[in-house]
């Protein structure tokens, strides 16, 4: 079992999390299709959002949903962090039994949710979906994505379960393990990975964006595959070792065969080019080299800067939330000692 008290009864609170940036047109859609399916499948229900330092009117449209809807808790970001650091801030701000996180852009479809919720009752720490199709998206991204899974699984100490993205129930005991860590460099597909319990999936077919546009491109993915390297493996700094060690190697059995040529045909010493070539790769290698180091030890500068991973601007609680604080309760969730808010 999952380690968390009160669900097999009714009384039982789902936190579902949603992270915005610039979502003004979905927005009250993805709440009427969040509040429909939360109704029909009888259960109780948060929606914690979080504007992540939106500049369009995000955080005026989540204040008019909230004002019809008290389901609802507003967590306003000073400023774009970032959808890691946003679900992070959203998590920390969720109180229900069981935390879903899902994307406002309806590109996960709220209509799953009752079967992660059956998941999570079954004994499951997290349920997580995965998607069996990628509607709208290119092929391009398709085959880098195929390519960051590979890597990633070959590389890796913890497996990442191939085209899954955040889009999962997590119980409050994973949510707990998962505000645990306080890293900065929050590569979330790995920590996912990373906490363990018992895991399962659910297939489901990734729909088109309902408006606007991915606020991903190809650098910031790119980067993101980075991340995804550096935080889980050190396997690139060890590639330098056994790099230098085939050179080095290599280098010295073309050394013994020029000076045995030398000796036995008596051939004078030539190859101005390859001289060029050679210092030119050795040098293109350190270079690269020194790079991962780099990679790594920015990390470490910024992990040792020991900044808070968010600063809020202001937090607007649901009616469950203000209900829980009014009735002081051993394990108030409310005041959690997380990351990001000390
Ligand atoms: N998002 C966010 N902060 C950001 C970028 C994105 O909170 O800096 C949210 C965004 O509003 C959406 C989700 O993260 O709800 C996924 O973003 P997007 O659709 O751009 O990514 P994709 O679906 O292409 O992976
Ligand atoms: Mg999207």
């Amino acid at each position: 079992m999952n380690g968390d008290g009160s669900k097999g009864d009714g009384s039982s609170l789902i936190s579902i999390v949603a992270p915005a940036y610039n979502e003004e047109g979905g927005l009250t859609q993805f709440a009427l299709r969040v509040d429909a399916v939360m109704r029909s499948s009888a259960s109780a229900y948060e929606i914690v959002f979080i504007n992540d330092g939106s500049t369009d009117e995000t955080l005026s449209v989540m204040r008019s949903l909230r004002a019809t809807n008290p389901n609802i808790t507003i967590v306003n970001l000073s400023r774009n962090f970032g959808k890691e650091t946003a679900m992070t801030a959203g998590i920390a701000h969720a109180i229900g039994d069981a935390i879903v996180i899902i994307d406002t852009d309806l590109q996960d479809p709220p209509e799953l949710i009752p079967e992660m919720i059956d998941g999570w009752r079954a004994g499951y720490d997290v349920v997580y979906a995965q998607r069996t199709g990628r509607a709208g998206e290119t092929w391009m991204k398709k085959t880098t994505a195929r390519l960051f899974y590979w890597t990633v699984k070959h590389m890796g100490p913890v497996p990442i379960p191939e085209n899954t993205g955040d889009f999962r129930l997590m119980s409050r005991r994973a949510a707990r393990a998962l505000l645990q860590i306080p890293e900065r460099h929050r590569f979330m597909k790995g920590l996912y990975a990373w906490i363990g319990y018992p895991q399962k999936a659910i297939a489901y077919r990734r729909e088109a964006r309902f408006t606007g546009r991915s606020k991903w491109n190809y650098w910031q993915l790119w980067n993101l595959a980075i991340e995804g390297i550096t935080s889980f493996t050190i396997v690139p700094l060890k590639l330098a070792t056994y790099l230098g060690f085939l050179i080095a190697l290599t280098a010295f059995a073309y050394g013994l065969f020029m000076i045995f040529k030398v000796i036995v045909f008596g051939e004078v010493v030539r190859g101005f080019p390859t001289l060029l070539s050679v210092v030119l790769l050795l040098g293109g290698v350190q270079l690269i080299v020194l790079g991962f180091i780099g990679e790594y030890l920015g990390r470490i500068f910024d992990e040792t800067k020991q900044r808070p991973l968010y600063l809020l601007e202001s937090v607007s609680w649901s009616a469950a939330a203000e209900e829980r604080t009014k009735a002081p309760s051993s394990n108030d969730v409310r005041t959690p000692k997380v990351v990001g808010q000390r």
